[in-house]
């Protein structure tokens, strides 16, 4: 089935020769993995590939071969879109999710949409859609191996797990696919050392991200009957221990595994008024439907969204949305 949606996109690669790659604002293991296997895997064929991030790529992906080479949109002296044969967004569920790199759509002669997000709003040339994939880098992994069966690498191995591992919270959350394991599984037989990659994504946290940690933990506030956890992560937290938004990844957690919460949501002072918005949930709450309320999206127990407004408000108007929600 896959297979046969995969096919015009095999085709415009198979055709192409010189492509763009876009990984989502505020990068994830998974954008940024999948990047890199589609990349890795299009250069190992011949091809030219750019890689372009809004943001800068998480520090602890540093170790993935080839992550040096993202670069911002509009950096490389000449990103005229059309200077492509296709431009490939990799988990990106809506145009705004690619930042600065949004104006590639209206350019391109050849637009590709491979995300696994049920609120992608199709919006490319050709969108390959796969609400029940684990992650984008599942959906990579499927399409190289309908290209060229025989090849795969140790870097497209790696880029692929971490993209797998980091969307699935290390194989534990219920987007959890026979085919992740699958391909982990493949991922180990051809030599990929899980420990180092284990080490690279989860455990190795930092003296002043364990000192934002503290920080946000001591912000926990419950709310409705101690269903709802919200954690904050300020300007001047970030100040303190010189750290910036990204590195408030994963504190969300803390909220939703406490016993009896059904929705926990992490704030994040972007800047003064705007404020990001981390949602997980367990069972009770649909965590895209409330993140779509504020033009965000994401999974049924993983979303987020942006809001125009101070910390205060965001959660003020997030608790109103969540009275409707908890039944
Ligand atoms: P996180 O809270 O880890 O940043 O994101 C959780 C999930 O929600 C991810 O799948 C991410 O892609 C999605 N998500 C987070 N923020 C937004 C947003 O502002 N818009 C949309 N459409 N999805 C988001
Ligand atoms: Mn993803």
């Amino acid at each position: 089935m896959r297979a046969v949606k995969m096919m015009p996109i095999i085709e415009a690669l198979k055709r192409g020769k010189r492509f763009a790659v876009i990984a989502h604002i505020f990068p994830d293991g998974d954008t940024i993995g999948s990047c890199l296997a589609l990349a890795n895997f299009l250069m190992d064929h011949g091809k030219t590939v750019e890689l372009f991030c809004h943001d800068a790529p998480p520090e602890n992906l540093a170790f993935l071969p080839g992550i040096q080479n993202f670069i911002r949109p509009g950096q490389n002296g000449q990103a005229k879109s059309d200077a492509y044969d296709a431009v490939v967004c990799l988990d990106c569920s809506d145009e705004g999710r690619l930042g600065d790199a949004a104006y590639f759509l209206e350019q391109a002669s050849c637009t590709i949409n491979i995300d696994h997000h049920a609120t992608n709003t199709v919006y490319a040339d050709i969108n390959f859609v796969e609400p029940e994939a684990s992650s984008t880098s599942e959906l990579v992994f499927d399409l190289i191996q309908e290209m060229d069966n025989n090849y795969f690498s140790l870097a497209v191995y790696e880029a692929i797990y971490t993209g797998i591992a980091t969307d699935t919270g290390n194989f534990g959350f219920s987007n959890t696919t026979p085919a992740a394991h699958r391909i982990a599984a493949q991922a180990i037989e051809y030599g990929l050392d899980v420990d180092k990659l284990t080490r690279a994504l989860f455990r190795n946290t930092t003296e002043a991200r364990v000192r934002l940690l503290a920080k946000a933990l001591s912000s926990l506030e419950m709310h409705c009957d101690d269903r709802v956890a919200f954690l904050t992560v300020s300007r001047s937290m970030l100040e303190e221990v010189g750290l910036d938004v990204n590195d408030a990844d994963g504190i969300v957690n803390y909220g939703i595994d406490i016993v009896g919460v059904e929705c926990a949501a992490l704030f994040k002072e972007i800047e003064k008024g705007r404020t990001k918005v981390s949602l997980r949930t367990k069972g009770v709450v649909d965590a895209s439907a409330l993140a779509a309320r504020f033009g965000g999206g994401g999974h049924a127990r993983a979303a987020g969204c942006l809001i125009n407004a101070s910390i205060e408000q965001a959660k003020e108007q997030i608790l109103e949305a969540l009275k409707s929600m908890l039944g």
